[in-house]
Parts: C-alpha cells; sequence; structure tokens
C-alpha cells in the first residue's frame, strides 16, 4: 500500500480563485493542492446540478439502485485506492479506514439501494375521521427535494460526507458536497467513482474550499445536511434559517460509558480501551468518558490501562503496524492537550500517556486518567482525541446522574451481564443511542436512526427518515370520477342541508362519555 494515493480530479472541479494545501498528518508530507471554490463558482455548480435534476430522477429508484450497486462493486475492487486515499490525507491507521470509512460505506451503498425504494414507495392512506373525504384516495408521495447540500467533517471523510450523500442521491436529488479543507480527496475520489459507475454529469460533484465555500453552499441549495462541530451547526442552522431550507445537524458529542458491578469486565476494558482510542479517539460517538461502580473499579482500570499501555502508535506503513493513528486537524492536538493539563491542574492522575508525541507528524499520546471529577474540561467538553478519562461511582444511579450531567446527548454505552438491567439503565440516558454492552456499533445499523439529543444535533441519518428527510412530502387527494356534480356544503348554502351536516357532525364525534 502506498500512502500517496490521490483522485484523478484533485485539480479539476469548478472555477477557483485560490487553492488549498492537503497534506500527511502521519508525516507532515504535502499531497496535493485542491481549488478553493468561491460563491460564484458555487452558483455555477449549482445550477448545473439543477437543470441535471429532473433527467435524475426520471430515472426511477431501480436506475439510481443500478448505479449504486455498480459502487458498491467498485469500491471492492478498488479497495487499495479507497484506503490509501483516505490514510493518506488522514494519518489514521488502515484498519480504523478500512472498518469505519470502507466498510460503512460499501454497506451503506447496498442498503441504501435496496431498502431505499422501499421508504419511497406512495403510502395510501385510510380516512375515517371526515366524511367528506369518504371515498377518496388518499396518496403520501415522497418527492425530491430537488439539490441537496452535504457539508462534512475530516474524522470519516468518506462515511460523513458521501455516506449522507447515498441516501440523498437515491431519493432523486441532486448533491453538491462540501468536504472538509483538511480532507477533500476521499469525497473527489468517490465523485470519480460514481462518474465510472455511469452516474450522470452534475447530478454529484464536489466543491473543495473551507469554511466560507460551505457558508456559500447553503444559499444554494434546498436542503442541507451538516456534520461537524455544534459551534458550526449553529452557524449552519442561522443561515438555512435565512435561506428557508431545513437543515439536519449531527454534531458534537461526550458519550459516557457506564460499568456496572456485574458486568463481563473483560469485554468491558476491552471495549473501553477500543471504543475510545481507535480513529485516535476522532469520533463523535467515542467512549469519551467512564463511570465504574466501585465494586469493580481497580480491576476495571487495571486492565484498560495494561490495554492502552500495549496500543502502537505512529504513521501506518502497512495493514496491521500501527494501532493508533495520528490527529487529523491541527488545532485539536493543542485542544486534547489543554483539557489533559487542566484536568491534571484540578488533580487528575495520569496512569498512561498524557503528552503529545514526538516524531515529524501530529501524534497525541494514548492517555488513561483517574481521579477526574466534573469540574474538569475532560468531562465536560468534547476532546476529540485518544483520551480516556474514568471516574468512581457509588452506584448505577449516581453513574446515570453524571451521564445526563453534559450539554451533549449524542451515544452512550452501558455494560451488565444483566441484559434487562443494562436496557432499564440505557432507557435513563439522554442520548439519541445507547447501546448495552457494546459502544458505538449502532451507527452501522442502518436500519436505525442514527442522530443525537441535546446539543448532539436535529434529526438523523439512517432509517426510513434517513432518505424521507431529502424529500418533500406531497399529499395528493383524488376525487373519483364518479363523484357527485357537487358536494353537501357547496352553494347555495341552505337550512336543511345545514341542518343535516349539524345532525351529521353529531351523529359522528358526540356519541360517548364527557368526563
Ligand atoms: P467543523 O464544524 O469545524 O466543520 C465541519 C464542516 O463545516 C467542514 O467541512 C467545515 O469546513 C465546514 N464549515 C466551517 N464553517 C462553516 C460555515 N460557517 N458554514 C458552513 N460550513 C462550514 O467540524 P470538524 O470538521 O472539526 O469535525 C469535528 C466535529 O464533527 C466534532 O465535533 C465531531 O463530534 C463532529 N462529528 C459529528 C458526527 C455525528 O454524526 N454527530 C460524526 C462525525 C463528526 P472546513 O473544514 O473546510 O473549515
Amino acid at each position: 500500500m502506498t500512502s500517496t494515493a490521490q483522485p484523478e480530479t484533485a485539480e479539476t472541479n469548478g472555477a477557483a480563485t485560490d487553492s488549498i494545501a492537503v497534506d500527511n498528518p502521519a508525516t507532515g508530507e504535502l499531497i496535493t493542492t485542491v481549488p478553493l471554490l468561491d460563491a460564484q463558482a458555487l452558483a455555477e455548480l449549482a445550477a448545473r446540478a439543477r437543470e441535471a435534476q429532473p433527467q435524475w430522477e426520471a430515472i426511477g429508484p431501480s436506475g439510481r439502485a443500478r448505479i449504486m450497486r455498480r459502487a458498491q462493486k467498485w469500491m471492492l475492487d478498488n479497495a487499495e485506492r479507497v484506503l490509501d486515499t483516505v490514510v493518506s490525507e488522514t494519518g489514521k491507521t488502515y484498519e480504523d479506514a478500512q472498518v469505519a470509512d470502507f466498510g460503512y460505506t460499501v454497506s451503506a451503498l447496498g442498503f441504501w439501494a435496496k431498502e431505499g425504494p422501499k421508504y419511497l414507495v406512495d403510502e395510501h392512506v385510510p380516512s375515517w375521521n371526515n366524511p367528506g373525504t369518504t371515498g377518496k384516495k388518499l396518496i403520501l408521495r415522497y418527492a425530491p427535494v430537488g439539490l441537496v447540500g452535504v457539508i462534512g467533517p475530516w474524522n470519516y471523510p468518506i462515511t460523513n460526507a458521501f455516506g449522507d450523500c447515498i441516501p440523498a442521491l437515491m431519493a432523486g436529488n441532486t448533491v453538491i458536497l462540501k468536504p472538509s479543507e483538511v480532507t477533500p480527496l476521499s469525497s473527489l475520489l468517490m465523485a470519480d467513482m460514481l462518474r465510472e459507475c455511469g452516474i450522470p454529469e452534475d447530478v454529484f460533484t464536489v466543491a473543495t474550499g473551507d469554511g466560507s465555500t460551505g457558508a456559500a453552499l447553503i444559499g444554494e441549495v434546498d436542503c442541507v445536511m451538516f456534520t461537524g462541530s455544534t459551534k458550526t451547526g449553529k452557524a449552519v442552522m442561522r443561515a438555512a434559517a435565512d435561506a428557508l431550507v431545513p437543515c439536519y445537524l449531527e454534531l458534537g458529542g461526550k458519550d459516557p460509558m457506564i460499568v456496572c458491578s456485574d458486568a463481563n469486565l473483560e469485554r468491558a476494558a476491552n471495549a473501553a480501551a477500543f471504543y475510545s482510542m481507535n480513529n485516535a479517539g476522532q469520533v463523535c460517538i467515542s467512549v469519551e468518558r467512564c463511570y465504574v461502580e466501585a465494586a469493580v473499579y481497580d480491576e476495571f482500570v487495571e486492565k484498560v490501562t495494561d490495554n492502552v499501555r500495549a496500543l502502537r502508535q505512529g504513521a501506518p506503513t502497512d495493514v496491521g503496524t500501527v494501532d493508533v493513528g495520528a490527529v487529523i486537524f491541527p488545532p485539536q492536538l493543542d485542544i486534547v492537550d489543554e483539557h489533559v493539563r487542566d484536568a491534571v491542574d484540578k488533580g487528575a492522575k495520569v496512569l498512561t500517556g498524557g503528552h503529545p508525541a514526538t516524531g515529524p507528524g501530529r501524534f497525541y499520546e494514548p492517555t488513561v486518567l483517574v481521579d477526574v471529577d466534573h469540574s474538569m474540561k475532560i468531562m465536560r467538553e468534547e476532546t476529540f482525541g485518544p483520551t480516556l478519562p474514568i471516574m468512581k461511582v457509588r452506584d448505577a444511579d449516581e453513574a446515570v446522574r453524571l451521564a445526563n450531567d453534559s450539554p451533549y446527548g449524542l451515544g452512550a454505552s452501558v455494560f451488565s451481564k444483566d441484559s434487562e438491567r443494562g436496557e432499564q439503565i440505557a432507557r435513563r440516558l439522554d442520548v439519541g443511542a445507547a447501546n448495552v454492552n457494546d459502544a458505538m456499533i449502532n451507527y452501522t445499523v442502518l436500519e436505525l436512526p442514527m442522530g443525537g439529543a441535546k446539543t448532539s444535533g436535529i434529526g438523523s441519518r439512517h432509517g426510513a427518515g434517513g432518505i424521507r428527510k431529502y424529500c418533500s412530502q406531497q399529499a395528493i387527494v383524488v376525487t373519483a370520477r364518479m363523484a357527485m356534480k357537487k358536494e353537501l356544503f357547496m352553494y347555495p348554502y341552505k337550512s336543511r342541508t345545514s341542518r343535516m351536516l349539524a345532525g351529521a357532525f353529531k351523529l359522528m364525534y358526540g356519541r360517548g362519555k364527557r368526563d
């Protein structure tokens, strides 16, 4: 495997006045530059996408599904190229790219190709509540909104960017994807893929650029799907309000893990180490804090620390060479270190790690902290790095209280051998998704919604709602050909018909008890 792969279109995507350098965070090497598209370039892309939309809609669900299935096979046939591209611009390990970027996307392409058309079938709705609609045909139709703008972050440059384009396209929309400025190459590769798989021109385009490009995109589209930080999400929602278009926000998280005294400790410790450190902790739903019942606290901490201490970190040179990769976004290294320093200053103890790692690339040592509390940033703010603070709690009630003591509400996990008890605890957590005896796995369950509560987001991806959100719901009411010349309530108004209607209302709605 090489680490300098780049898609063919890296240099060519619309008129641009400036360019952005893309480098490899694990080595610091420059890979290439991409255009920084301005508002005018965005307007041109949008005009072309709008022109292409009717033809794409007319292809129908099965025609669109065929292209998605071809893309799925293309991914498998070009796996090395895909992984090289992701690894080169993120500095993550091959395994992190394989499971979450590659694995998710091949699964999602097949899922939406198969299930998408089913979710969009017209619904024929019975009406029993209104005598005026008796005998009419009532149809709920899911029509594409038109042009969807998807804005993505840098942590999973395929999954959290292109992944959301798949249902938007399957619904019959054209899509403009604005990837993060630090990881645009994976999205450009996805554009190459769809082109090779036969998608018509201008149906899917990638607008490379920075935050200003994302802001300009919002004014051009009929619907915005945004994944990123809560801070930027608020700005996106304000801009969407000005444009009066719907927006869906998948934002930050501070996911708690609760370990009960009856947990399978081996499994819980392995999960805590993996789900806090994989992708170098740069996962919206990574385990960011851990609450452990006092009876098993010492044993759990020892197991997790041994596990984390054994992790190999560095620039991946091939499969299986390292466990923890680079910090993708330059400012993130300072945020992670600031959270660790703040915790230590307030009395936390570092059991392993605790510093930025040396090397030509950007790395932070896999870090385990204890003696932490909620006065510390590391327990309250999104760290988004390879850190795991562990806190001892009296019992599950205290764990639930602390888990809910957060502005975020993305995901959570509960470990207990009594899965019924685990489920009951999960129901008490104010989060969009909770896993019992596992973590993070809900993202791969495409049948269920994935979205955040509180400041972690608005709306969700996946499931029926994950494709219907890219549609406008059109109601069609059809009156049969054999209908009467006119309805009873039409002109001219007559006292006899008014009395008849009053009787009909009484008959229909007036029966039954009055409380
Ligand atoms: P940011 O919010 O910084 O950026 C996200 C995207 O928005 C980028 O493409 C960025 O462009 C763009 N952008 C920046 N400013 C604007 C603007 N004013 N208008 C429109 N778009 C703009 O997030 P990060 O890229 O730093 O990603 C990390 C965050 O994403 C974390 O908080 C993480 O929790 C969250 N996330 C949430 C997920 C979820 O499903 N809930 C999944 C994955 C990550 P550019 O980068 O070029 O500046």
